[in-house]
């Protein structure tokens, strides 16, 4: 029996300030159910997390955030670290292809960032995938085994059973007017990540590790990949704006779980 929990995660960008993300949450709140095999979790930008945090109920959402340093305390002016937001969140999402492609964030300063959630208690949303020319050039596999391998090398194989791989083609991604993947096309990924993980730390932390799918997943079209075999759940972008999508893809996780054929839309 599979006792992993489905992870359906929002991921707000740089959208909602304090105000707004309050009333996101409220409205989520109403239409969000709590049930034992789905974790749901939002991740609003580091301004809103401490206020965020004392609004939520804690038993239909968790939190993430967006990034994070790596380096507990110091003079990184502009910086927030893991150490700072422990207790605050659950989750940490790091590596995403924002801050990899507009911010240069290297391979190494990710290994660096996921050792700091870890450190601190934060589970890392580890985000890996390649460009369109990458694919074009039959490169992709060798960049996700590139980000993987170099972003779990400094973790045990006890604290690799605890991350989370969100495998997000970033020509997928609508931040980069990306371009909606078939989710049939999307299992080789997901079995070659599993095989990596395999290959590094076994079969037993391989099947324990939550391996998502992100890159413009919207309520119409999350069960087509939650249904792929070894998908753990979705990470979503610009759909997790929407209360009434997001809400919508929690629910359909959660009838999927329990073998529902039911793919009604819930508001
Ligand atoms: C993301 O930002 O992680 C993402 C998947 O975005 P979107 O769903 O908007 O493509």
């Amino acid at each position: 029996m599979n006792t992993k929990r489905t992870l359906i995660i929002g991921n707000w960008k740089m959208h909602c300030n304090v105000h707004e993300s309050s009333l996101l949450v409220h409205r989520l709140q109403q239409h969000i159910h709590t049930h034992r095999d789905i974790e749901v979790v939002i991740a609003p930008t580091m301004l809103s997390l401490q206020p965020v945090s004392q609004e939520i109920d804690k038993r239909k959402l968790r939190l993430a955030s967006q990034d994070a340093f790596a380096v507990d305390e110091g003079g990184q002016t502009g910086e927030v670290s893991f150490a700072m937001l422990r207790h605050l969140v659950q989750y940490g999402i790091i590596g995403h292809s924002s801050r990899r492609l507009m911010f240069g964030e290297t391979l190494e300063m990710v290994r660096e960032k996921v050792a700091a959630a870890v450190r601190n208690d934060i589970t890392p949303v580890i985000c890996v995938g390649e460009t369109k020319q990458e694919r074009q050039a039959g490169e992709a596999k060798q960049v996700v085994h590139d980000q993987l391998t170099t972003a779990l090398a400094n973790l045990t194989s006890h604290q690799v059973a605890e991350v989370v791989i969100a495998y997000e083609p970033i020509w997928a991604i609508s931040t980069f007017d990306g371009e909606t993947a078939k989710p049939d096309d999307m299992q080789d990924m997901l079995d070659y990540i599993r095989e990596q993980l395999a290959a590094l730390h076994g079969q037993k932390v391989a099947r324990a590790v939550r391996v998502l799918y992100g890159g413009s997943v919207d309520d119409e079209d999350a069960l087509a990949y939650l249904q792929l075999k070894g998908c753990d759940g979705v990470l979503v972008g610009a759909a997790s704006l929407n209360y009434k999508k997001f809400a919508s893809i929690a629910h359909q996780a959660h009838v999927m779980n329990i073998g529902g054929r039911s793919h009604a839309k819930f508001v």
